[in-house]
This record gives structure tokens, sequence and C-alpha cells, in this order.
């Protein structure tokens, strides 16, 4: 055992903990947990433990279905809401191992995201990652079934009594913060029932994992609140949808920010301006990653301070890219705005870096900021600054990902292939849909 590994043998022993779950994602971006007692933490350790890859979605054929996880101890954590008398429930984040070859396997989007930190290592940088979650809290039915109910009335940075919700998001707080997180802030958002909690800012990997574990620590301490919360990208129509905003910057491995420019009217460094020009370039094909859902295009429309046409901006939120006002050298960064939080944060991370490292391969250059609101902007000022869109649907999307061999490579063959075709099944079912609205508008008419 590494003293990592027997750090956390040892705590398994002072705090009690019976249980351990091990997670992983599949590629849509559920967690998985695979179940052992804590007494199996040594084994999990030095042999790994097996499972039949066949049951999860996406992953492998039943041929090739034997797999071992392999936990990383760095990500032992204490499940904030089991933690009863008779003893916690503890989680390890694993790598999973394809048997047959004893490699990472293909189709796991943890592996996937450490190659792009491995290219991103090899040409000499760490990526920095703060994704921006938000999230909404219903009210459950007598049945306990979630609504689209909220039990607040508050708005941006309301504070109580109008936000009735601080209470349960001061309990996703602690119960985050006993699970290491280190919170930033958190807010009441525009719409009404709509939450954000801000988290500091780690390596690209650390904060993928940080996302899958968030989503899953405000649904449950929400539930003991007898509410919902729900990271459905645009639950409610005509009124803001949930985004995750993700900020980032690459540093150099000696510590330095290499976004940081003091001499740049933006503060950017050209390798920034590169990498912004690689995420631009690649933007429609990674808007496939980061907004896997059909109802993520609902969100991604004018006026609801929502992403709509590729381009930058250092001082309005309609662009896609902002560049956030920073007040130190470090803190120098870019705000890609599209992602929202059903993505899979591995996969979408994962296609983000190669986007931008792909820009600095290719030395990109970077457009010229847009200062105005591109929202109302007519067609004819979004040709004269060469402002194009983001796909309008997960068709779209989907077509613009099968079209962009950087973002496919950077997902690897196995992830690429599955995800299209579970996203094409996807948009396929919804389409042949007849919704409401085309009943209360049509049926009567015609
Ligand atoms: N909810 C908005 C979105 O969909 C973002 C609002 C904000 O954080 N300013 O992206
Ligand atoms: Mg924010
Ligand atoms: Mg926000
Ligand atoms: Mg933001």
């Amino acid at each position: 055992l590494t003293a990592e590994e027997q750090d956390v043998i040892d705590e398994i022993d002072e705090e009690n903990v019976d249980f351990l779950r091990l997670q992983f994602t599949d590629i849509l971006g559920t967690v998985k947990n695979v179940s052992v007692p804590a007494s199996q933490a040594e084994k999990a350790f030095t042999e790994g433990i097996y499972f039949d890859g066949s049951s999860i979605d996406g992953f492998v054929r039943i041929q090739e279905s034997d797999m071992r996880l392999d936990p990383d101890p760095s990500t032992f954590a204490i499940l904030p809401w089991r933690d009863d008398e008779e003893g916690a429930t503890a989680r390890l984040i694993c790598d999973v191992i394809d048997t047959s070859t004893g490699e990472p396997f293909s189709g796991d989007p943890r592996g996937v995201l450490k190659s792009a930190i491995e290219r991103a290592n090899e040409m000499g940088y760490e990526v920095n990652m703060a994704p921006e979650p938000e999230f909404f809290l219903f009210e459950e039915d007598e049945d306990g079934r979630a609504t689209t109910v909220t039990n607040d009335a508050g708005g941006y940075f309301d504070l109580a009594p109008k936000d009735l919700a601080g209470d349960v998001r001061r309990d996703i707080i602690y119960g985050l913060e006993s699970m290491g997180f280190d919170i930033e802030a958190s807010h009441h958002e525009v719409a009404q029932g709509q939450h954000e909690i801000n988290f500091t800012y780690d390596d690209a990997l650390s904060t993928a994992d940080n996302v899958a574990t968030f989503r899953a620590v405000v649904r449950a301490i929400a539930a003991e609140h007898d509410l919902h919360a729900t990271f459905m990208p645009k639950p409610i129509a005509r009124i803001n949808g949930s985004g995750m905003h993700t900020h980032m910057s690459l540093f150099t491995t000696d510590g330095e920010n290499a976004f940081h420019d003091g001499d740049d009217e933006f503060n950017l460094s050209d390798t920034a301006k590169s990498y912004l020009a690689g995420i631009l370039e690649h933007a429609p094909a990674i808007t496939a990653i980061a907004d896997p859902t059909v109802n993520s295009y609902k969100r991604l429309v004018p006026g609801y301070e929502a992403p709509v046409y590729v381009a930058w901006s250092d001082r309005n939120r309609s662009a896609l890219i902002r560049k956030p006002a920073a007040r130190v050298p470090a803190a120098s960064r870019i705000e890609l705005r599209s992602p929202d939080p059903s993505c899979n944060p591995y996969l979408a991370f994962a296609a983000m870096i190669h986007a931008g490292l792909d820009g600095i391969e290719r030395d990109l250059d970077c457009p010229e900021p847009v200062r105005e609101n591109i929202y109302e902007f007519d067609e004819e000022k979004r040709e004269e600054y060469g402002i194009t869109t983001l796909p309008s649907n997960l068709g779209e999307a989907v077509a613009a990902l099968e079209e962009d061999e950087v973002i496919q490579n950077a997902l690897g063959d196995h992830v690429s292939e599955k995800f299209v075709e579970a996203k094409s099944q996807e948009f396929g079912e919804y389409i042949v849909e007849v919704s409401d609205w085309e009943i209360d508008r049509y049926l009567e008419k015609f």
C-alpha cells in the first residue's frame, strides 16, 4: 500500500466506515456504484475490484465485459447523508481498467479526461477548471414525485425571508464542506427556485470529480428537505435555464498562469488567445457534449443569459466566451458559458481542453471581442462581424460532432461512437413526439 492508501485504511477504521461505494461514471455521466464492505478496502487498493461491464450503458459488449475498478485514494470521502450511528459509508472514485489488456478502459470518461490532461502536460501545462453549476429546487407532490413548483419567490441575490431555500442551501453547503469542498459563494439565481453554489477551482480531474459529487450531494440533501433538486437545463419555459459556466486557465508546470499577460489590453497571453480561438472553432462539436440533451437547446436561446452566438467578449454576457475581470494575475482565465449541468463533466472538460490545445498547436488567431449585446444583432450585423451560431438542437449538435475530428479524437473511438449512437437515438425519439404546444396551437385551428 502507498502512504495515501494506508491513510485511507486508517480513516476507515477511525471513522467507523462500514461500507465503501466504489464509483465511476458511464458515458452519459450517470454515477455508478459498486458497494463493498469496508473490510475489502485493502484488497480494492492492491488487486482492484472486478465487475461485469456489460451491464453498464454504453460500456462494452458481453464478450469483453470483465472490468476492474482501481480506486483513487485521493478521492476518499465520507458520505454526509449516510452518516448514521450504525457506521458511515464512504466513497472512492475509481478508474476503470480493461482486464483483457490491463490498460485503462477506453470507454471510461475519467480515463478520457486523463488523456486530455496528459496531452496538456506534454505541452508543458497544467489545466485548472472552475464550474458554476446552477440548479432548481422544486417541491415534491404527495407521492414524493418531483414537480416544477418552486417553494420560494426569490430573485438574484435575494435574502431571507423571500429566499426560503436558504436553509436547504446551507445544509447542502455543510454537506459539501464535510466532503472536502471549498465553497466560495452561494446565491439565489435569477429565476425563481434557482440556485448556484460556487466551489474553488482545482485541476481539471479533481474538478470533474467534484461536479459528479456535487450533483449527488445537492440531490441527496434536497431530498432530506422533501425537495427535488434538478440539473435539467431548462425545466421551465420562458425563464432562465440552468447553466454550468466553466472557467479555465493553463498554468505552466512551475506555477505561472500561462493565460496572463499584464501588457495585453485584456490581460490575456497569446497562449490564452489561441486556446480561446480553438474553443471558438470547435464550439459546435463541443456543444454536443457540453449540452447533451434535447432540453439543453431550450436553454440556448436569446434573452436568458445563455449563449447562442459564437463570439467572445470582455464586457457582456451574451457571448459564448467571456473574459472575466481578474484582480490578480493568477486569476486570468476564460469562461465558457455554453455547458449545462446535465453534461458528463469528464467528457465535456476533455473536449474543451483538446479544442483549446488544438488552437495553441495550430497557433490560431483570436478574433476581436464583441462588446455589444449580440442578442440584439440582426443576421446582417452578425455576418459583418463573422459571428456564427451554436447548433439549435441536439440533432445539429451531433452532426457537428460527427464532422469534427479533433473532438471525436478527444473522446476516443469507443466513447465517440457510443455517444453519437445514444444521442442520435435520443433525438430520433424526441422528434416523432407530439407536444402539448402543438395540440394547443393546431388541434382546433385546422
Ligand atoms: N442561468 C444562466 C445560464 O443559463 C446564467 C446566469 C448567470 O449566471 N449569470 O447560463
Ligand atoms: Mg456565477
Ligand atoms: Mg450563475
Ligand atoms: Mg458565470
